[in-house]
């Protein structure tokens, strides 16, 4: 069987090794000149740790990664909650948030699929794709073509694929423009916890460590650093950009031979985590679906929980980011409630694990 995965982000390097340890070798091709160096997401979910662990992808995140302890919430510069990052569930194995910055959970996951003797093929770029009855053939920029009996397009935001496809991207882009920063630090007393500030007119800023000393932060404002209401000691600024936010998904996420995962598919803001770790499991879902002959749920079963993330991370999103001082006030007293209760503190952690 010949499969092609355009993209070698999270996703495609997903979908690549979960083929290849159940015997298929994919063509892999990235339109890059080497991996990223850029870093996005952070956050790794119990389940996707689920997923990875047979492939020995699993041991190496937990080898390198951080075991984020709590998550601090903050009224401008007051402490108002500390919610302990663990469930007691016992849903998993994995009852944690791990913290690893992207572009070393894509190098590992290169490295297993490299280790199945796959490769990923760098300044590839998709420009066209043609179905057949069984077959697609790919065109590449350069003219070079290749017939394939399955194509899944990991290819992102802007996925060529789904644009070759002819499917549109329904949804919505947010106004504001969010920034980020990664910067060396010295000092900062909140080391293995997420630190989220609230600020009066809906602006909040996040501070997410990466690893020791260096740490990200986020704000939908134009300048995290500057709106960080907390004294930090930043002693070298490696990285400074600004980004917009779409929320959009697919309608169908498969045409006749050709499939789409990741933000190929589904996009959302990064409240609640939950964008790298659903293209995982989209992908180990095609994965699965692929060797077992079982495509035809794939839409549906893959529709369903996108929407449920898009849907989690849109909440998330309004309540910390809402200007209203009223909805403010009730977030604001939401979160000084769930410092008072641990059962409810549980519940809260239990559903930013487990959705
Ligand atoms: C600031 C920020 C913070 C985030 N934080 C989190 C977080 O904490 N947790 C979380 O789960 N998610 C987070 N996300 C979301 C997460 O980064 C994305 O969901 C994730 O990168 C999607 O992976 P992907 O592999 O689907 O797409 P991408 O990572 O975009 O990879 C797509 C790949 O396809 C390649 N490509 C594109 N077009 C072509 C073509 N025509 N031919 C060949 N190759 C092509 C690109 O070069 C790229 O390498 C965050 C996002 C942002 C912006």
């Amino acid at each position: 069987m010949r499969v092609l995965i355009v993209g070698a982000g999270p996703t495609g390097l997903t979908a690549a090794v979960e083929l290849a340890r159940r015997g298929t070798i994919a063509d892999v091709i990235d339109r890059r000149d080497a991996a990223s160096s850029f870093s996005r997401a952070v956050g790794i979910l119990p389940y996707s740790l689920e997923i990875l662990q047979p492939s020995g992808v699993t041991d190496k995140l937990l080898a390198e990664g951080i075991r984020y302890r709590s998550a601090k919430f903050y009224n401008g510069v007051d402490n108002i909650l500390t919610l302990p990052i663990r469930s007691d569930s016992r849903q998993s194995d994995y009852d944690f948030l791990l913290g690893l910055a992207q572009d070393r959970t894509e190098g590992i996951l290169k490295d297993a699929f490299v280790g199945f003797g796959g490769a990923v093929r760098y300044e590839t770029e998709l420009i066209a794709l043609t179905q057949f009855d069984d077959q697609v053939i790919a065109t590449t920029r350069g003219g070079d073509e290749a017939k394939y009996d399955y194509v899944l397009g990991a290819d992102g935001i802007k996925s060529t694929t789904r644009d070759c496809i002819g499917y549109d991207y329904p949804g919505f882009d947010l106004p504001e423009t969010w920034s980020i920063a990664d910067v060396d630090v010295e000092g900062w007393p909140n080391p293995t916890s997420f630190t989220n500030c609230l600020l009066p007119h809906g602006e909040v800023v996040i501070v997410v460590p990466l690893e020791a000393k260096r740490y990200r932060i986020i704000s939908n404002t134009a300048d995290a650093l500057e709106t960080l209401p907390l004294d930090m000691t930043v002693t070298n600024v490696r990285r400074e950009g600004q980004f917009k936010i779409s929320v959009r998904q697919v309608d169908s996420y498969q045409k006749g031979h050709v499939f789409l995962a990741g933000d190929a598919a589904h996009c959302h803001s990064p409240a609640g985590g939950r964008g790298m770790n659903l293209g995982i499991s989209d992908s180990a879902d095609f994965a699965r679906r692929l060797v077992d002959s079982d495509l035809d749920g794939y839409t549906a079963a893959r529709h369903a929980e996108g929407e449920q993330a898009i849907g989690f991370s849109e909440r998330g999103r309004k309540a910390i980011t809402s200007p209203n001082p009223l909805v403010r006030g009730l977030v604001i007293a939401a979160l000084k409630i769930i410092a008072a209760l641990p059962f409810v503190q549980r519940r809260v952690v239990q559903t930013l694990l487990y959705g």
